[in-house]
């Protein structure tokens, strides 16, 4: 058969038996991008094995993109709680919806108690010089509560007395904080 140019399309005489499609450059690259953020010793072994074949078909290398993109990433992060930094009072968590990462919040403590609330901070900012060795104790928010009526955990405004007294709110003192 013939094309609009006239010329004869060349069928691959090398080509024989059922073709097996290879993964592309981008997947090959996205593939690069996400091992270098995720844990190693998380991977299934599926996923060690086949990073260790340097040349992937193509259906390999989308399960190896799926795979990848369902397992944890990288913990470099602080650790989730309560944290003190530069004399505010931070929260990290974990998103449950969405990226599933960490992220940091400031608790910006009001004059009037009614202004006490949570910024969202993100993983920028402080969020990076958050770790374990600014994690609160549960006495250093008893403390900071005292002094500002505000329970750390939730940034709830201390009502209560005895919560006042304690410097930490019922729930979150059961909750072991
Ligand atoms: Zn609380």
């Amino acid at each position: 058969m013939e094309n609009l140019f006239g010329d004869t399309p060349v069928e691959d005489p090398v080509e024989s038996g059922p073709t097996v499609r290879m993964a592309t450059p981008r997947q090959e690259e996205y593939i690069s991008k996400l091992l270098a953020k995720k844990e190693w010793e998380h991977l299934p072994k599926r996923i060690h094995a086949l990073a260790s074949v340097e040349v992937h078909t193509f259906d390999e290398a989308r399960e190896m993109i799926a795979a990848l993109k369902s397992c944890n990433w990288k913990d470099t992060d602080p650790p989730e709680g309560i944290h003190f930094l530069n004399g505010a009072v931070f929260k990290v968590q974990v998103a449950h919806q969405g990226s599933g990462r960490k992220y940091a919040k400031r608790l910006f403590v009001g004059e009037d108690p009614e202004e006490t609330h949570w910024d969202y901070i993100g993983r920028t900012g402080e969020f990076e010089l958050l770790s374990e060795s600014t994690l609160m104790s549960l006495e250093e928010a008893k403390k900071f509560g005292q002094l500002y009526g505000v329970c750390c955990a939730c940034g709830a405004v201390l009502t209560d007395e005895v919560s006042i007294e304690k410097g930490i709110g019922p729930i979150c003192e059961r909750k072991g904080f």
